[in-house]
């Protein structure tokens, strides 16, 4: 069986203690390949190498010969797409035909960022004080640590390493302890494609050892964290200890609206993408499906009718439109939600079960699940699933739909289905998250900011504001002619 080892220093290393983990292949259970166990010496000299970098051959190198490494390497990944796409499926039981399109275009994240590398400009500031000029100039942050969960490895990575090596910096990399070996597989294409030992690392292993001890160690300047909140949450106030930069992408509760005067099947449509793609495990999964009462009753009989043909099974084939559960605990706690729903008194009217009938060749599949009568206050329309679980909560005015929305602790995105552009208008005003769709869902893209409101997070990733969070602003005065001045006032 394949042993992954940590990649250090442009190199495979192995752990310090010698340690393995399995991971499985969520389809049929299998223990697939074995990963490295990190510790904190692993840390330690995963953070020493980025340091090292950081501080030599990488921080000589110009911004437009970063660019031409980032081009490089956007070019090795589209002729690895497909190989890296199945390592994918393999660990997290994603469907292959998302995943295939996934890590393809993923190589946009480099390439749009290789062109911004040397289009950071300073400027000279029009300065008040005769004699005295004034200029910024922007500076990378240091070594940064980068956390990411296991529902899309890759391309969760590229949201933040590209733009992170665009501005400089270098970079130390902990993957989830479920989905490590895409990232591994990842490492030496950055080798190939020409950058500098040390510039990007990974160490694997588990949230309270690697994760922690990168969050914790002094020579980290910065944490981009994707995950859970709470998570997020024991990583920002651990952070905070060392004053180090924090950007955080969490878990959502997003509404997906429907008005009556929306086109209703692109908005069925638009609900089934929302909540049963990629198995509901999504951190943008609309799992509010806010319904106007006059349309309510037909468009959960359509909605449905679609649901019930999805086809559940082995996610390496082009005709699965649901997959399995990534992990074992995942897998349980979407099953527990579903007790918890039908507790606080919601009406299960589609699935509602684990799923063991034809293609469930593994354990882990849960059947595509549609709660009604779901009242916003409910812990399930709440409290974030993960799992293909779906809570419908009617409305009656444009007022109510506002109030509904936004009343959740989380604020990642929406979806708002309405042909009146008006409304569209006062919707995109009012709802508070950080992207929302009109007569669209799940669309996502290197060019546009992604990123949350309130529980969800801080910070952008993608689109200029992406390199912003791994910048910062120096402002440099330099005194024309040298002049004795009272030291003792300020200039
Ligand atoms: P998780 O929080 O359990 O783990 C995420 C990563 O953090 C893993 O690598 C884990 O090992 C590490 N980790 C855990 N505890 C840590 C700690 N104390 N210190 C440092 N690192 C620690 O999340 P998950 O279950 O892997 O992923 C699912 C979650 O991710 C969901 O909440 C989902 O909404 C969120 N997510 C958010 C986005 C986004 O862009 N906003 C995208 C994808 C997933």
């Amino acid at each position: 069986m394949h042993q992954y080892q940590h990649f250090i220093g442009g190199a495979e290393s192995a752990p310090a203690e010698g340690e393995y983990f399995d991971t499985e292949n969520p389809y049929t259970g299998e223990v697939w390949a074995q990963i490295a166990k990190g510790t904190a010496a692993d840390v330690d000299r995963a953070v020493t190498a980025a340091k090292t970098a950081f501080e030599g051959d990488w921080g000589a190198l110009t911004a437009t010969a970063r660019g031409k490494l980032l081009n490089e390497l956007a070019r090795l990944i589209e002729v690895e797409a497909p190989r890296l796409a199945e390592i994918e499926v393999r660990d997290n039981g994603k469907l292959i035909a998302e995943m295939s399109a996934q890590t393809k275009y993923m190589a946009e994240w480099y390439r749009y960022y290789g062109g911004l590398a040397d289009k950071i400009e300073g400027s000279v500031i029009p300065s008040d004080k005769p004699g005295i000029f004034n200029f910024t100039r922007y500076e990378p942050l240091g070594v940064c640590a980068m956390i990411t969960p296991w529902n899309s490895p890759l391309l969760l990575l590229a949201f933040k390493l590209a733009a992170a090596l665009a501005a400089g910096n270098t970079v130390v990399v902990k993957p989830s302890e479920f989905t490590s070996a895409s990232t591994l597989e990842f490492m030496p294409l950055l080798e190939k494609a020409g950058f500098p030992p040390g510039v990007v690392n990974a160490v694997t292993g588990f949230g309270k050892d690697v994760g922690a001890g990168l969050v914790e160690h002094p020579d980290v300047a910065a944490i981009a964290f994707t995950g859970s909140d709470v998570s997020g949450q024991k990583v920002y106030e651990s952070a905070a200890k060392q004053i180090k930069h924090v950007s955080l992408e969490l878990g959502g509760k997003s509404p997906n609206i429907v008005f009556e005067d929306a086109d209703l099947e692109a908005a069925v449509m638009g609900a089934i993408s929302g909540i049963f793609a990629a198995t509901g495990q999504t951190c943008i999964a609309g799992s509010r499906l806010l319904l106007q009462r006059s349309i309510h009753d037909r468009f959960v009989e359509r909605l449905v009718e679609v649901a019930r043909e999805a086809k559940i099974g082995d996610p390496m084939s082009l005709d699965t439109h649901v997959g399995p559960v990534t992990t074992p605990p995942q897998y349980q706690k979407v099953l527990d939600y579903i007790e918890v729903a039908k507790q606080e008194g919601a009406k299960c009217i589609l699935g509602g079960q684990p799923y063991n009938g034809e293609g469930a060749r593994g354990r882990q599949f849960v059947e595509p699940t549609i709660f009604t009568g779901v009242d916003n206050a409910m812990r399930i329309a709440q409290e974030e699933v993960f799992g293909p679980v779906l809570s419908i909560i009617p409305f009656d005015t444009e007022a109510d739909a506002i109030r509904i929305g936004n009343d959740v602790d989380f604020g990642l995105a929406a979806g708002v289905w309405t042909n009146d552009i008006g409304r569209a208008i006062r919707m995109s005003e009012k709802l508070r998250v950080g992207t929302l769709w009109i007569n669209t869902y799940r669309a996502v893209s290197f060019t546009s900011p992604f990123g949350g409101y309130k529980r969800s997070g801080m910070g952008r990733e993608s689109g200029l504001a992406g390199i912003r969070e791994y910048l910062q602003v120096k402002s440099v005065w330099i005194a024309q002619n040298t002049s004795v001045a009272n030291p003792f006032i300020m200039r």
